[in-house]
């Protein structure tokens, strides 16, 4: 059904409600061979009067409406996505295959643990390897992401003070955190409290102290912070908070800048999330199933989510439900999303230990390079070098009127995903660029050459920058009326558009 709307071969596709005929179906299914069960007797009054109206689609239809959705969509196997503090490197599709090995992928979430000693070995070993990674003693895959990894730490962190009889309830937290610390102390009942980073961009004990006393429960620090730069003063910064009572969470989002080179653990953090979909190369899923492992020290083994898995004396796997009383519980149902697990003991196989060392350096010398380019056009308000990501602002271009949010729409026009914009909030008109590893010098220079452009036409024909994107099959869009009203359907091209297409 691609209608007049669509531009070449980029097809429309109306709604799933508005396809398929009653009684289409995609599916066939053999006779049944049990006796039949009277639903209506089953659920009684809950029952439904009418049919639930539901589209019905035949395989095509509904195949062919997602695969149109998803070119209408930007994704990693198709270019650079340089969104800073994501690290959206390229996801290797050898992780694909094992994740869809049938005795992983069919695997029953009740399977009894002696049926799944391949899968509880995979996911010890997939502990294991990232405990050595960071410096952690133990590392729990439960949670689904990496705020709720957070979540997570920051519970286990409550129960251990809670355990010692004291309720410290502040946790300090730079302001150049992420959005995810604050909330993640809110949701367990702590209080965020913000203290200011030094100019330079990291955290000085000495801006510190005013704010370390025995209310503190934790620190929220991350290593390397949202600017892109290496806390360097943070063996003296835990050791501040220790003193008091206190526990360092490590926000491990920026990992890929350290792997190899430095442990958290090591530097004195107690307990950190990882973000595979970040570091470890499984998708960055639109909301999808998606795991955020939390590694901690010993002292906090005590009260970590269950099940855990155990490895025995006889050398088989075991699943821990009771031998933690004072766990904080179950975060997710089963054992967690096990197939990124999958995915991410893959990566860590196929790279070993020289080869994450090997990516930490190149996400790191990309970074730099990027920056040692951009710093010539470009405002940079930190001090090279960086570590694997690089901030430029808008502020040379303030007699133009052109703005950091016209920049990003106007990289769509040359081919690129914007990065990361407005954030950290600490530098106004923020561009926040990883470039990952994964990116050959050639697209590098590509981007850089597409950014000189645009600070080009910004101060010839601001205009044009300000009216883009040009090329799309939609305009600028009032961001907040496309976030509360979202129209879905596909609609025909502007005129102007149209004309340029022509
Ligand atoms: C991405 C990110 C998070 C949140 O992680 P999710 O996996 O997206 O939930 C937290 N902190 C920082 C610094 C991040 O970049």
């Amino acid at each position: 059904m691609a209608g007049s709307a669509s531009r070449g071969l980029e097809l429309s596709t109306p709604l799933l409600f508005e396809q398929g005929a009653s009684g289409r179906s995609g599916a066939s299914l053999p006779a049944s061979d049990v006796p039949a069960v009277d639903v209506g007797a089953v659920l009684g009054a809950h029952r439904r009067e009418e049919p639930a109206p539901l589209p019905e689609l035949s395989e095509p239809e509904a195949f062919r409406h997602y695969v149109r959705l998803s070119q209408q969509n930007f994704a990693i196997d198709l270019g650079m996505y340089p969104l800073g503090s994501c690290t959206m490197k390229y996801n290797p599709k050898v992780n694909e295959w094992a994740a869809r090995l049938p005795g992983f992928a069919r695997l029953h979430p009740l399977a009894p643990a002696h049926a799944i000693q391949g899968a509880l070995e995979l996911m010890w070993r997939l502990e294991q390897g990232l405990a050595e990674v960071c410096g952690m003693d133990r590392v729990s895959l439960h949670p689904a992401a990496g705020a709720q990894g957070e979540y997570t730490g920051l519970a286990m962190i409550r129960a251990y003070h809670t355990d010692r009889g004291r309720a410290p309830r502040k946790v300090l937290i730079p302001d150049t955190a992420h959005g995810t610390n604050p909330a993640s102390c809110a949701l367990n009942g702590m209080d965020a409290v913000p203290f200011p980073a030094g100019d330079d961009g990291i955290v000085h004990p000495e801006q510190l102290a005013p704010f370390v006393d025995d209310e503190v429960a934790a620190i929220m620090i991350t290593n390397p912070n949202t600017v892109g730069l290496f806390e360097s003063n943070l063996k003296t910064i835990a050791d501040m908070v220790h003193e008091k009572g206190g526990l360092v969470y490590g926000d491990g989002a920026n990992l890929n800048a350290l792997m190899g080179k430095a442990r958290p653990g090591d530097l004195g953090i107690d307990v950190m999330q990882f973000n595979l979909h970040k570091t470890f190369t499984t998708p960055h899923g639109g909301g999808g199933p998606g795991c955020g492992p939390v590694g901690y020290k010993a002292l906090l083994d005590p009260f970590a989510p269950v099940p855990v898995v155990e490895k025995q004396e006889d050398g088989s796997f075991a699943l821990d439900y009771g031998q933690r009383p004072k766990t904080i519980g179950r975060l997710r149902s089963f054992h967690g999303n096990f197939g990124m697990m999958v995915r991410a003991y893959t990566y860590l196989r196929e790279m070993g230990a020289e080869g994450l060392t090997k990516a930490t350096e190149m996400a790191v010398l990309n970074a730099n390079y990027l920056l040692a380019r951009l710093g010539e056009r470009w405002h940079a308000p930190y001090a090279a070098p960086c570590m694997h990501e690089c901030i430029i602002s808008d502020k040379h271009l303030k007699e133009t009127h052109v703005t950091t949010m016209d920049v990003a729409k106007r990289l769509i026009d040359y081919g690129f995903h914007a990065p990361t914009v407005y954030f950290p909030l600490v530098v106004k008109g923020a561009m926040l660029i990883e470039p990952t590893e994964t990116e050959p010098m050639a697209t590098l220079d590509e981007f850089v050459d597409a950014l000189a452009a645009i600070d080009a036409e910004a101060h010839e024909d601001a205009e044009k920058v300000k009216a883009a994107p040009h090329t799309t099959r939609l305009r600028r869009l009032d961001e907040t009326r496309a976030a509360r009203k979202p129209v879905l359907r596909w609609t025909e091209p502007e005129p102007e558009q149209a004309e340029a297409a022509e």
